[in-house]
């Protein structure tokens, strides 16, 4: 018997930083929670209500270090910021009651969900599916992972989104809906979650668009900021 061979070298995996670490977390899958903030909802047009969380994902490459200059996407004329409290989950587990979820979290991070609204508006207008408004190529920023064994289970704490130092979100983590727990609950009935998975737990209010030469700052209370630049159209087409 021949060993099967890779007809080609595999990628090398997507990774995020650990803050204060030189250690890397290999990142697994991108979920996405929506419409996780009452506030954030409302200027969404939809009522805000206690209905399961539902998700949307993002592939892992998608993953874009807290730093980072990125160009202006493809397809879009509306590029959004949404800044997020990222959960790094380090212990894999399907069907988690609430009440155990925690012990499954390796960190948390600040996190960016770069969205191209305008393919997003379509998407709902025409019932068709979100991949093309949220799974594009460096979409998912993540800052560095803090490690739950250091900071805790953050509960509250403001969370805030910048563009070129001007604030345009700001909101608290306890004003999400379903808090870390029950999103991690949710997701697990879902899928088994295992370690390297990201959860994007949603937005406050304020999203906006960004242009080219933008950077986009998101910062939560106790965690490393994570910041993105948007590539001057000059620039743009060398870094494609
Ligand atoms: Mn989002």
């Amino acid at each position: 018997m021949t060993e099967p061979r890779y007809v080609f070298a595999p990628p090398a995996g997507p990774a995020v930083a650990i803050a204060g670490a030189p250690d890397l977390f290999p990142v697994r899958r991108i979920f996405c929670v929506g419409r996780n903030y009452a506030a954030h909802a409302r200027e969404m047009g939809k009522d805000p209500d206690r209905e399961p969380p539902f998700f949307f994902t993002k592939p892992a490459d998608a993953v874009v270090a807290g730093g980072a200059t990125i160009p202006y996407p493809p397809l879009t004329a509306n590029l959004h910021f949404e800044g997020e409290f990222v959960v790094a989950i380090g212990k894999g587990g399907a069907d988690i009651p609430p009440g155990d979820a925690l012990d499954h979290v390796f960190g948390y991070a600040a996190g960016n969900d770069l969205t191209r609204r305008d393919l997003q508006n379509v998407a709902k207008e025409m019932a068709r599916p979100w991949d093309w408004a949220k799974a594009f190529d460096r979409s998912a920023v993540c800052g560095p992972i803090a490690r739950a064994a250091d900071i805790g289970h953050p509960a509250s704490g403001t969370i805030r989104t910048l563009v070129n130092g001007v604030e345009k979100q700001r909101g608290d983590l306890a004003d999400m809906i379903w808090p870390v727990a029950d999103v991690i609950a949710f997701l697990s009935q879902a899928v088994r979650v295992e370690p390297g998975d990201l959860i994007f737990t949603g937005t406050p209010a304020g999203v906006g668009a960004l242009a080219p030469g933008d950077v986009c700052t998101v910062e939560i209370d106790g965690l490393p900021p994570a910041s993105v630049t948007i590539a001057p159209f000059a620039s743009a087409a060398a870094t494609r």
